[in-house]
This record gives structure tokens, sequence and C-alpha cells, in this order.
């Protein structure tokens, strides 16, 4: 099993402040069903600070939505409203 995979490593109680917490799709939680790729202020959220697309483990983005999310990316990126790559 890759190490992204392993399930967060138990903690003891009031041990330490990180708590591994459920991760939801939040757009599942907003019930979208379209990802609008005009809406940069949403999908920056989305984008790592040098423009690549934040996998779904780190977002908690469902398969569908992630789908969604960088196709919508992508198209951003083709009319300029996000960028490639960014220094
Ligand atoms: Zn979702």
């Amino acid at each position: 099993m890759p190490a992204f995979q392993r399930p967060a490593r138990p903690v003891a109680k009031g041990n330490g402040k990180w708590r591994p917490r459920r991760k939801v799709c939040q757009f599942c939680v907003d019930k979208v069903e379209y990802i609008d790729y005009k809406n940069i202020g949403k999908l920056k959220r989305y984008v790592t600070d040098s423009g690549k697309i934040l996998p779904k483990r780190v977002t908690g983005t469902c398969a569908s939505h992630q789908r969604m999310l960088s196709g919508a990316i992508k198209k951003a990126r083709e009319i300029a409203l996000l960028p490639f790559v960014a220094d």
C-alpha cells in the first residue's frame, strides 16, 4: 500500500492538536452539479500557488467532482483565468 493511502496513525487521547477529520467533498455539500470555470475565486482554492491542481486526497473532493473540477481548471487555463505555471 503506497504511503499516501495509509490511514493516519492514531494519536493518543488528548495528545497533539492534529486530529484526522473525515473530509467531505465541498461540492457535494453545496450540491454543485456544474463547476463554473469562470468562477476563479472557487477554482483557486483547488490549485497550488504554482497553479497545479490539488489532488483529491488533499482537498477531499469526490471522484466525480474532482473530474469536473480538473476540467474546469483546464478550461480556465485555456482562457488565461488561471496560470499553467506560476513562479
Ligand atoms: Zn462531490
